[in-house]
């Protein structure tokens, strides 16, 4: 068998054997015109689903404007619907410039979790404002056996209780399901796919990425050729139990902007706040 077979094969068994899409799914893939989500978007429409794309227009100058042109290119050589989310319009501000704000006012919190909180909140809102009944992301297992190991080093386990190929605990009708079909895939295979399939990606890291953690992580885990399989693995044989321990915690509604948190007012309505304190 060939690898691109191979590789479509093993997303395929992700997808049936965690049923990640029921037939009557309408799916957003959150796009970020890299190799991953363009790979799950291709996928996902190759095999016939109900899928469009969605992405978040950060405006990270350059950077930004070519990730959009890729996937302004490659939504429209496959004929897939693009829903482009303006940062700027959604939030009154850039990303940059509400980064750069919050910096200016010692709020340690480095660029790219500020920018996944706004995100994941604005493809969250967006997807259920559309009708969509799933987020798929191109999370692979690189990522989430350096997720597990971050969280496991924090001693943050109701993180790592959110994990697997399907995220979160809790359901609320406000949050609309993530899943990951790439969950299985190395990141090297990924990227392999999408070369031999000549997909318009750009493959250069983005220029706010300040992942310091992440990148130690994966320095050692690449030191000591720690296999991510057997991490991922052997998690998941306790993820359902984590799941079930944490189950009971609530979901309320931001009692400033109605979208669904674990707090009583959302992360990006207290980190909105605070840009103009
Ligand atoms: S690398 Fe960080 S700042 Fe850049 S898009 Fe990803 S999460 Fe956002």
């Amino acid at each position: 068998m060939n690898f691109l077979t191979k590789f479509e094969n093993s997303v395929k068994k992700t997808i049936k054997d965690y049923k990640l899409i029921k037939k009557k799914d309408k799916i957003l893939v959150a796009c970020s015109g890299g190799k991953d989500s363009t790979t799950t978007l291709y996928l996902l429409k190759k095999w016939d689903y109900n899928v469009e794309a969605g992405m978040v227009d950060l405006k990270i100058g350059d950077f930004s404007d070519r990730n959009l042109n890729n996937v302004k290119t490659f939504c429209k050589n496959n004929n897939i619907k693009l829903n482009i989310f303006d940062f700027r319009k959604e939030f009154g501000f850039s990303f940059c410039y509400i980064r750069d704000i919050l910096k200016s006012k010692n709020i340690r919190l480095n660029s790219c979790t500020v920018c996944g909180i706004f995100r994941r909140y604005l493809m969250n809102k967006k997807a259920r404002k559309l009708g969509f009944t799933k987020i798929a992301t191109g999370h692979n297992i690189d990522d989430e056996a350096q997720t597990i190991l971050m969280n496991q080093f924090r001693g943050n386990t109701k993180l790592n209780a959110k994990l697997g190929p399907i995220n979160g605990i809790i359901k609320d009708k406000k949050f609309i399901p993530r899943i990951k079909p790439l969950y299985f895939c190395k990141e090297d295979d990924i990227r392999k796919y999408s070369k031999l399939k000549n997909f318009p990606v750009n493959y250069d890291p983005c220029p706010c990425s300040v992942m310091a953690y992440r990148r130690s992580v994966r320095t050692l885990l690449n030191k000591y050729k720690m296999n991510h399989e057997n991490i991922v693995k052997s998690f998941l044989k306790i993820v359902p139990e984590l799941k079930e321990f944490y189950k009971n915690g609530k979901i309320y509604y931001c009692n400033n902007c109605g979208e669904p948190t674990t707090n009583g007012e959302c992360k990006t309505c207290q980190l909105m706040k605070k840009l103009v304190k």
